[in-house]
């Protein structure tokens, strides 16, 4: 008689959440997902999604829906702050998919998580419980005990927490020093297309690159509104919370110098929030017994290889894959570390070293700009960053 899959709690409903859930739930598991907040939502920004991304989305059956809604934004460049000078960057559009099987893709975030959770609720709409904040938990007679703050102990064989860069679950498990302030911050805003000038309307992802701070802008819901991403660096995080609501004239006083088209995306903004980036050190460790930790709960990362909730969907289907695998929770959770843990970590160390392409104080001169721009962010250079994270594929890795 063969031994009964193990029953998997799951905290957190994120993208990473539901993506574990969706890819055990179609290996036959028993999956309970609890979400602190009342109903699920994301912000309503948008985010870049690479082929191994879409490759992962795809094993969950979450791709096809999500590409169309998606933008079909077809190339990238860097613009220099003051200037304006334009650098082509890649190819997103057919190169992608001949290179890699899937398109790189720039998605609204409430599309994303909508896709995720529909494939879920289509295996079972039970699965997933709102008002479900994990406290904490306690691994007792060979079982975990998780606790609710709204009263209730739900019991499973094992836990995922997928509760984010705040997580209660790696608090309990790795007890690590919390997120820090990484003296930087974002301002993020959606722009209605019609709002900007035609020349300003091109489906193209622009990275503008300056001395202190970058902004990034591209097409979402195929064509209809420009997400603007504008990154700047603050030595101190003055608001009560980690995001609060900002005015354009403060975002057009970060960015005084920079070109009109940059302000003239401030000014086109309805609304524009401000979020402080946090960081954590880099975790030894995922697995703790009968827990493990996944996406931002275990590697957090600056947003800036645009890799983050990629990797939250990667580390979903390897880590389905392992517990299919080999059944025991304890060898699964070990096999999924070893797959995927120095993966995130090279990532995320990554994303940090693109600082100083992103903000760069020769970029204050026009030639020493030249000079840098073409040695880092050349095609071969942006090939070599890129290369080894879109050609990963989550279905056949090694596990
Ligand atoms: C400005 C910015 C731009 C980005 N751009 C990109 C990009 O272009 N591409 C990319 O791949 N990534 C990008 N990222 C990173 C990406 O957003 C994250 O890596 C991703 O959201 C992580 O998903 P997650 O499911 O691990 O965590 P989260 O999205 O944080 O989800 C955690 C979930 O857990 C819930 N939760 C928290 N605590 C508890 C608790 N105690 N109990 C129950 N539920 C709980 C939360 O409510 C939430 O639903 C960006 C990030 C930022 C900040």
């Amino acid at each position: 008689m063969s031994k009964a899959k193990p029953h998997i709690l799951i905290a957190g409903g994120g993208i990473g959440g539901m993506c574990v859930a969706a890819a055990l739930l179609q290996r036959g598991f028993e999956v309970d997902v609890y979400e602190q907040a009342d109903e699920l939502r994301e912000i309503g920004a948008g985010i870049q999604i690479s082929p191994n991304g879409n490759r992962a989305l795809d094993s969950i059956g979450a791709f096809e829906t999500l590409r169309q809604l998606s933008c079909k934004s077809e190339s990238k460049e860097v613009r220099l702050w003051n200037t304006g000078k334009a650098w082509k960057l890649f190819d997103l559009g057919p190169l992608a998919v001949r290179r890699y099987g899937y398109p790189y893709l720039t998605v609204y975030r409430p599309d994303l998580l909508k896709s995720v959770t529909d494939a879920v609720m289509r295996q079972n709409p039970g699965a997933v419980h709102l008002n479900s904040k994990t406290t904490g938990f306690v691994e007792k007679d060979g079982k975990i005990h998780l606790s609710l703050e709204n009263g209730q102990t739900v019991v499973g064989d094992a836990l995922i927490g997928c509760d984010g860069v705040n997580s209660t679950v790696r608090r309990s498990t790795a007890n690590d020093s919390p997120p820090e302030y990484a003296k930087m911050m974002i301002w993020r805003g959606v722009i209605p297309l019609q709002a900007l000038p035609a020349r300003m309307q091109a489906s193209m992802a622009v990275n503008w690159i300056g001395p202190n701070g970058h902004v990034v802008h591209y097409p979402l819901r195929d064509g209809e509104i420009m997400n603007l991403a504008a990154t700047i660096e603050k030595p101190e995080w003055d608001e009560a919370a980690w995001s609060a609501e900002g005015t354009k004239k403060q975002c057009h006083e970060d960015y005084a110098g920079w070109h009109d088209d940059v302000h003239t995306l401030i000014d086109a903004a309805p609304r524009l929030l401000k979020w402080a980036y946090l960081v954590r050190k880099p975790l030894p460790r995922y697995s703790y017994g009968r827990a493990t930790l996944l996406g931002d709960a275990c590697h957090p990362t600056l947003p800036f290889l645009a890799q983050g909730a990629v990797m939250a969907l990667e580390d979903g289907v390897v880590l389905a894959r392992c517990l299919e695998k080999y059944g025991d929770v304890f060898e699964a959770f070990q096999a999924y570390e070893r797959a995927r843990l120095e993966r995130d970590n090279r990532m995320v160390a990554g994303a940090t070293d693109m600082i100083s392409r992103f903000h760069n104080q020769d970029y204050r001169d026009p030639v020493k700009a030249d000079e840098f721009i073409g040695r880092e962010w050349s095609g071969d250079a942006v090939a070599e960053r890129y290369e080894w994270l879109f050609t990963y594929d989550c279905d056949t890795a090694p596990i």
